[in-house]
């Protein structure tokens, strides 16, 4: 009766009963919110270190919550991985944001065209009908692929390699890019990156951050920069915060960079003032 009645304590443990509750409701609520189009897509801006145009846009979704307002996607895109709505969640996105891009294309014409980076999950990745899907959506918004980068982390390339790397083949010949988001802080396998056809490394900002305060950081980035120009790769630094972080990053040969120092990811309606005022960074 002891054993059991410590059993019992441990299942209903009030804060873990708790936690489950709060995961379960929002998953709930998060059905509900695809149904109810609640989702939003913000976009922040990717910016040449060479000449401070921007050169295209970072797709990311937010929750825009009836009661408890927008909310951020670390509360809800683990939910929604364990559940399997981020592929709801990451074709709505993907679709929102081509048809977005082909828009202000259009309507800001620039040489090499905007591009739009979007983030594609691991559960998308190995969706037998990605290939589909993203064909789908580039017929149906037309936007040429040329100007569509999907963002995957290590850990896709890891974790199923040999679809994975069959996957990226595909959809490179189709004239769509790959960057590796976060780099650096996950698996940091370098045996796949020869091997397969990425054009971008996305520097975490977790290097740099506070690049001009630790030396050791800059020589992290020193080391990604010429890792990717070895491999004919593009760079992208991200969570630039400051004018002197950016030029420190200009100094370590980045050749893009992202953050709040050129602008935090907003609606379509401040991009679009964004893009009108063509800001002199
Ligand atoms: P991420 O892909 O690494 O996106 C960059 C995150 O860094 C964004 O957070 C952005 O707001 C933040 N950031 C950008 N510049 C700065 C800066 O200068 N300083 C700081 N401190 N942060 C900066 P956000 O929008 O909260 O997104 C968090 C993560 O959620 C993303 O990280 C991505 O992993 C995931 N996510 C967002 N949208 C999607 C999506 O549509 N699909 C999937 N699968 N994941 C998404
Ligand atoms: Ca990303
Ligand atoms: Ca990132
Ligand atoms: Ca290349």
């Amino acid at each position: 009766a002891k054993t059991l009645g410590k059993a019992r304590t441990e299942t209903f443990d009030p804060s873990m009963h708790g936690h489950a509750m709060a995961r379960l409701q929002i998953e709930i609520d998060l059905r509900k919110a695809l149904e109810r189009q609640e989702l939003r897509v913000f976009y922040q801006p990717i910016v040449s270190l060479k000449t401070g145009k921007i050169t295209g846009f970072e797709a990311l979704v937010r929750w825009q919550h009836p009661t408890s307002g927008m909310i951020p996607p670390i509360k809800f895109i683990p939910v929604a991985e364990e559940t399997g709505l981020i592929c709801a969640i990451g074709w709505w996105v993907l679709q929102q944001a081509c048809q977005q891009t082909r828009y202000w294309q259009e309507r800001f014409p620039s040489e090499p065209p905007l591009t739009i980076s979007v983030n594609v999950s691991g559960k998308q990745f190995t969706q037998s009908n990605l290939i589909e899907q993203v064909d789908r959506i580039l017929q149906e918004t037309g936007l040429a692929p040329t100007s569509l980068k999907l963002e995957i982390t290590e850990s896709v390339l890891v974790e199923n390699a040999e679809a994975a790397a069959a996957v990226i083949c595909q959809l490179r010949a189709m004239g769509i890019q790959f960057s590796i988001d976060d780099f650096g802080t996950g698996y940091s396998s370098l045996s796949y990156l020869h091997r397969l056809p990425i054009d971008t490394l996305k520097i975490d900002r977790s290097f740099v951050n506070n690049v001009d305060c630790e030396p050791e950081k800059i020589e992290i980035i020193r080391t990604i920069v010429a890792l990717a120009w070895n491999l004919g790769m593009n760079v992208v630094a991200e969570g630039v915060e400051t004018k002197t972080q950016m030029y420190q990053l200009q100094a370590l040969k980045s050749e893009y960079g992202q953050g709040y120092f050129f602008s935090k990811p907003t609606d379509s309606e401040a991009v679009e003032a964004l893009l009108m005022t063509q800001p002199d960074w």
